[in-house]
């Protein structure tokens, strides 16, 4: 199998060697670089390298090119390798230009010349975003065969849980492909698929994902029993207190019972994390984190579940679903939480794209002169629709129950009442949702005559609830009624700690009612629901740890 291609292209030939020989340099053996001294020149290579199979990974190009620029190049190309990554070369006059491409061609980075030394400024940027090609693109390979039938839930499950944890695998449908049916064996074998086979000739049918990790290669087993810290869940926050204590020292385990990235890792597209101009994966900001927690020291454990959690003071102890124990100094509960989501077709579609959840209420603003529904009957639903009415012309606040007042604050009530803009459906739910690109018209149904109507609309704001991943504190941490964690001053009840708090010492910020038990993330009461936050909280967790550990 020929190596996947880089592809240079640069009208000044000394620039062009230069990046060419950066470029065999450092990937030389597993890439194949081609380089053009101009655009119509990369054209006329890449019709050669596509008759004969090849794929092309990255191309790198400088913008200010005579007959044809950087950009213009690009967007040529686009159609034929929309998978291949892309950077700029740029000058400084040329700024704009990247920034724009970005939206246009879908620009991965722009790198401005000289990029010497390579291995600092072009080197690092271009492994990840190689790494994140690599991730994305099935290429050939003989690693783990997933055998399955394509919409069933049980195929799903082994295939979102091995991509989910980073794991490479090719899945072959029974039904369509000739091959996989040979592999699964004769007659009917649906019963025992998925079938996992690993390139050792392992066979395992309709694994679970303790065994399915274990054979992948994941860590399914502490390497000891006793750890500073303990993290429980690997989303954005526990990833990031995985990164601070590994990095500080401190002897860190995060466990995780399914796959880390957690929330965020299920987001198709994250645009609004500082860092990355394009936005970037769940998946991608997952694999990242979870490679920069790992180098700098920090356990992983993956399908491995906390089901329990006991303070024999000072030490606290975390019962897994492995059958094992832990025990820790401090313990930072990470578990995050769901949402419910609104289950019509073509929703999951336009998520970001009109339909918005949760902390999303931050798009009010460019709704300004919209027409807008606010989904739910609580107080995160009211709250978002006063909000909303600032900006758009209407809001439309749907309502599943006879009355806004059994789950809704008077005062909310009040002021909804009082806010011209803001119309009331009550008994009425979603029914269908549709746009081309983005969110366009909502169906509403009334749930007594099942009556529909269909309104124009360019956003779709969801409060339908959240469910906390807390059950294991349970009892151990006080939580408020829905079940949130609550910490540091959320701790107060009538200016006062709680009688159970048994420190002469105000709790921190992150601790909860037990010393030396933190939480952060959305498992949180009063948290802000966002990536940057719980990514935040995770680091601010790890220094207020020291301070409890100094004081311990
Ligand atoms: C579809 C979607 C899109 C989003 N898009 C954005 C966005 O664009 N920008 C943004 O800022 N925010 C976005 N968010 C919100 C953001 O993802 C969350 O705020 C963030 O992931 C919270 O991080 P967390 O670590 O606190 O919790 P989570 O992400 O919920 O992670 C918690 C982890 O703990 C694990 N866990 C739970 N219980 C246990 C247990 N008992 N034992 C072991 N492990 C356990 C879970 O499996 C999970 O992996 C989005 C959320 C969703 C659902």
């Amino acid at each position: 199998m020929s190596k996947p291609v880089i592809v240079a292209v640069d009208d000044d030939p000394q620039v062009l060697a230069a990046v060419a020989r950066d470029l065999r340099r450092q990937y030389g053996e597993s890439y194949r670089i081609v380089r053009a001294g101009s655009g119509s020149e990369a054209l006329a290579a890449l019709a050669e390298l596509t008759g004969r199979g090849d794929t092309v990974a990255l191309f790198v190009v400088d913008q200010r090119m005579p007959e044809m620029s950087g950009t213009e190049f690009l967007a040529s190309v686009v159609p034929a390798y929309p998978d291949a990554k892309k950077i700029l070369l740029t000058a400084y006059a040329d700024t704009d230009a990247a920034i724009s491409a970005i939206n246009e061609v879908g620009l991965d980075h722009y790198l401005m010349k000289p990029w010497d030394p390579p291995e600092e400024h072009l080197y690092p940027v271009l492994d990840e975003l190689l790494d994140d090609w690599r991730a994305a693109v099935p290429t050939p390979y003989d690693g783990i065969k997933v055998v399955g039938v394509r919409w069933s839930p049980d195929s799903y499950d082994v295939k979102d849980f091995l991509s989910r944890n980073q794991v490479p695998y090719r899945f072959m449908d029974v039904e369509t492909e000739p091959e996989a049916r040979a592999i699964a064996g004769a007659g009917d074998r649906r019963a025992e698929l998925p079938l996992v086979v690993f390139p050792d000739g392992t066979r395992l049918e309709r694994p679970d994902h303790r065994t399915l990790a274990d054979y992948a290669g994941l860590q399914t087993e502490a390497l000891t029993s006793h750890y500073d810290l303990v993290i429980i869940g690997a989303g954005p926050a526990g990833l990031g207190a995985g990164v601070y204590g590994a990095s500080e020292g401190l002897r860190t385990a995060v466990i995780e019972r399914h796959a880390t990235g957690g929330q965020a890792g299920q987001s198709s597209r994250i645009e609004n994390y500082l860092g990355f101009p394009k936005g970037i994966s769940g998946g991608d900001l997952a694999r990242r984190a979870t490679a920069q927690a790992k180098r700098l020291g920090a356990e992983i454990l993956t399908a491995v579940e906390a089901t329990g959690v006991r303070v024999e003071d000072p030490t606290k102890i975390v019962t897994l679903s492995n059958g094992t124990e832990l025990s820790c100094r401090a313990l930072l509960v990470a578990s995050g939480m769901t949402i419910r989501t609104l289950d019509v077709p073509g929703a999951e579609s336009l998520i970001g794209a009109g339909i918005w959840y949760g902390a999303a209420v931050a798009e009010a603003v460019t709704y300004r002169g919209e027409d807008v529904l606010v989904v739910g009957g609580a107080n995160s639903a009211g709250q978002a629709a006063m909000m909303l009415s600032r900006f758009a012309r209407t809001v439309t606040l749907v309502v599943r129950g006879e009355s806004i007042e059994a789950r809704m604050s008077q005062y909310l009530i009040d002021q909804i009442a009082a806010t011209p803009n803001i119309m009331v459906r009550l008994h009425t739910e979603v029914a269908g949702v549709a746009g081309e690109g983005h969110l366009e018209k909502v169906t509403l149904r009334d749930r007594g005559d099942g009556s529909e109507d269909t309104i124009d609309a360019g956003g779709l704001f969801i409060f339908i609830g959240a469910r906390p991943h807390s059950e294991l504190v349970d009892g151990v941490v006080l939580r408020d009624q829905r079940g949130f964690v609550l910490t540091g001053s959320d701790l107060m009840v009538d200016g006062a700690w709680p009688r159970l708090w048994p420190l002469t010492r105000d709790p921190f910020l992150l601790e909860t009612s037990v010393p030396g038990i933190f939480a952060a993330g959305d498992v949180r009461a009063n948290v802000i629901r966002r990536v940057a936050s719980a990514v935040g909280q995770g680091a601010v967790a790890v220094s207020l740890i020291h301070r409890y550990l100094e004081t311990a």
